[in-house]
């Protein structure tokens, strides 16, 4: 008798022990996830200033955002650059550096609902043009299975206020989202990757042309290859948006779709806010 309730408590511990180790991750993932996520909203609030600060000077797309946006932007700034690990080559670390370069990322990603670029575990900061590989020409950046690489000089190049539609932290940042939602699949996001078939429908025929000589305000860089022509696209989207929308309209809108968001409404938001101020002055 004894040894029967011992046999059914023995089966009880195990059922209870298999139920938790299958069933409870599944069941308190989420909550435990919410849990994290506060404490690294309230860790952030103390860098707050910092990062407001810094991405306020030095990058003109913030400024086109709403005070949610905003908060949004700097909360996923952070979050990237916690889960990183940068490497100075050949040039001297700043704080600003990892700052700068997640919100980049951030920028890119806003829209999305995944933006950490999560297999991009290591992100290489070098000082100006560098070589690689076989290739003869000099590169500002590139990204490869072993990180992205980004040349200082170049990256804040690209910030400035210069409307040469240059952004080679923009132009990285768009190789490795579609890095992960396409070669690794490892951070698939579903909007993007079903939008991004809809944005194919329109970008192939116009890089095709492009192949074939016919020229547009993308440049000849674009028509290397289809990886060149998707990170070009994106860089002339926010720094020249109102001529790509005018060149290259259906482009510009399958770009909107798949990233989620419209660089001229935000400037019209931003613009609409400075009248209001204004005319109440
Ligand atoms: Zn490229």
């Amino acid at each position: 008798m004894l040894k029967k309730k011992i046999f059914r408590m023995e089966v009880l511990i195990i059922c209870t022990l298999l139920f938790g180790t299958v069933f409870l991750p599944d069941l308190l993932g989420p909550y435990f996830e919410r849990f994290l996520m506060q404490r690294k909203r309230k860790e952030f609030v103390q860098h707050e200033p910092y990062y407001r600060d810094l991405i306020f000077r030095n990058i003109r797309f913030f400024h086109r955002l709403d005070s949610e946006q905003q908060d949004k932007f700097l909360f996923r700034t952070y979050l990237f650059q916690r889960s990183r690990k940068f490497h100075y080559v050949g040039v001297e670390a700043s704080p600003e550096m990892p700052v700068l370069i997640s919100a980049v990322a951030a920028q890119l990603t806003l829209g999305l609902d995944k933006f950490k670029l999560n297999y991009f575990r290591d992100i290489y900061v070098l000082e100006h043009d560098y070589h690689y590989g076989y290739y003869s020409l000099p590169f500002m950046g590139h990204v490869d299975s072993s990180g992205i690489y980004l040349s200082w000089d170049n990256f804040l190049q690209g910030l400035g206020t210069n409307r040469d539609s240059n952004n080679v932290g923009l132009h990285e940042m768009a190789h490795a989202l579609a890095y992960v939602n396409f070669v690794t699949k490892t951070e698939e996001d579903k909007h993007f990757i079903k939008e991004f078939r809809n944005f194919s429908k329109i970008a192939r025929p116009i890089f095709q042309e492009m192949q074939k000589g016919k020229k547009n305000l993308l440049g000849d860089y674009a028509a290397t290859n289809y990886h060149e022509f998707w990170a070009i696209s994106v860089e002339m989207f926010f720094e020249n948006p109102l001529r790509f929308k005018h060149e290259l309209p259906d482009l510009y809108l399958a770009m909107s779709k798949v990233l989620k968001q419209d660089p001229i409404e935000q400037i019209k938001y931003k613009r609409s806010i400075i009248y209001k101020k204004t005319s109440l002055q």
